[in-house]
């Protein structure tokens, strides 16, 4: 890893401006042919990782963005893929084969649980979820054949905080492998390996990217993990297109601010929120109240600004009325871009060892980089329009 601190590292990781003409960002290198000078050079291809050698392995773009995330996780390397799903995908398929079982945390996000119940499945792999909370206890789930741990740290929708250390540790010593989803924190603030994990996955189309146009998966993963982990990701072919790569490089460049601004802003929008008589309660790890702020504080060094909020029950009618005249908060799958959003979701789908007993709704918020007295406000009506409905 280099010595510099977090904000100057992504600033300046994956730039060679001297190998570009001075030019200060890598530019978008597209190529599928990579021409070969003699015999001896095409029979004898370069084969390391960030290294040319056919388009789909990628390009100096390409090269740039993984070099630069693989310091900021301290990995051994980075794969780059084309969606944050594909990402989850590839790095459990390099790790088993028919016979074998996998455990995901019961708060994973929904497309990987669905990977497992049905691609997983069918080719001989089974899996089983298990509670958030379990910690080390996971041990007691371990087969023979266990060799991967999907872990997601906050959950997805619901914030469910995990002991990634101490599963990590029990994991490694059965030679299981730990993965976990990072896109929440990204690793400015939460770094998987250093704790433990073997192999950390993002989504880039969240955060990296921030300006809600790019899809794109990272994984990246340690010296024993990545070879296997590679093989398997180009086993399947994948691949991100050297633009998306520059977009999520470009994104990257400005990430330690805006993530600053998203915890600021969440943390006091989730407070308000908890104050109000219409909620419940507000998930949110960064909340002292909040039952995974313990894990939170000891391992994060930050808060994303997405977090959920479950209201005391209304009428469907009441609820239409908060959420379909938001002005400044949009409501549509996906986060981490410089907008706010307030997604009515339902976990009730997605869970199968911690059932979902709330009778109230669910909003999954992203705060964004507006002025937060502003998206207050925004809510504010929204729950006077709820009143009166
Ligand atoms: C969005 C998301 C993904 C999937 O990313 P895509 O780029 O949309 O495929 C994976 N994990 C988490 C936690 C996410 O929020």
């Amino acid at each position: 890893m280099t010595k510099h601190k977090p904000d100057t590292k992504v600033t300046t990781l994956g730039r060679d401006p001297e190998a570009n003409f001075g030019i200060v960002n890598p530019p978008i290198y597209r190529a599928s042919t990579i021409l070969y000078p003699t015999v001896e050079a095409l029979r004898n291809p370069p084969t390391g990782h960030n290294q040319l050698r056919y388009g789909r392995y990628g390009t100096p773009t390409t090269f740039s963005l993984q070099e630069a995330i693989a310091d900021l996780e301290g990995a051994a390397g980075t794969v780059a893929v084309s969606s944050g799903a594909a990402a989850i995908t590839a790095a459990l398929a390099a790790f088993v084969e028919t016979g074998d079982h996998v455990l995901v945390v019961d708060c994973a996000y929904e497309p990987g649980r669905k990977f497992c119940d049905g691609v997983l499945k069918r080719f001989g792999v089974r899996t089983t979820y298990f509670d958030p909370a379990l910690g080390a206890g996971v041990a007691r789930l371990f087969e023979p054949r266990t060799k991967a741990i999907l872990l997601e740290a906050p959950g997805s929708l619901t914030f469910e905080m995990q002991d990634v250390p101490a599963i990590a540790r029990v994991a490694r010593q059965h030679g299981i492998k730990t993965l976990v989803d990072n896109t929440w924190a990204t690793p400015l603030y939460f770094k998987p390996l250093a704790h433990g994990a073997d192999v950390s996955i993002i989504s880039a189309t969240k955060y990296i990217g921030g300006h809600s146009d790019l899809m794109m998966g990272l994984i990246s993963a340690n010296a024993e993990s990545f070879e296997q982990l590679r093989a398997g990701a180009y086993a399947f072919g994948h691949h991100a297109s050297p633009e998306d790569c520059w977009l999520a490089l470009r994104g990257l460049r400005t990430l330690a601010v805006r993530l600053k601004r998203h915890h600021e802003t969440g943390l006091i929008v989730a407070r308000w929120l908890q104050a109000r008589t219409e909620v419940k309660r507000v998930m949110h790890p960064a909340l002292p109240q909040d039952p995974g702020h313990a894990l939170w504080k000891r391992d994060f060094t930050g808060a994303s600004g997405l977090f959920s909020a479950v209201l005391h029950p209304v009428t469907p009618r009441q609820f239409a009325a908060f959420c379909d005249h938001l002005e400044l908060h949009g409501m549509g799958a996906s986060w981490g871009g410089y907008e706010s959003l307030a997604l009515p979701s339902d976990p009730r789908r997605a869970r199968t060892v911690c059932p979902w007993n709330e009778d109230g709704e669910l909003i999954r918020f992203h705060a964004g980089l507006e002025d937060p007295d502003d998206l207050i406000a925004d809510l504010e009506a929204g729950f006077a329009r709820m009143k009166q409905a």
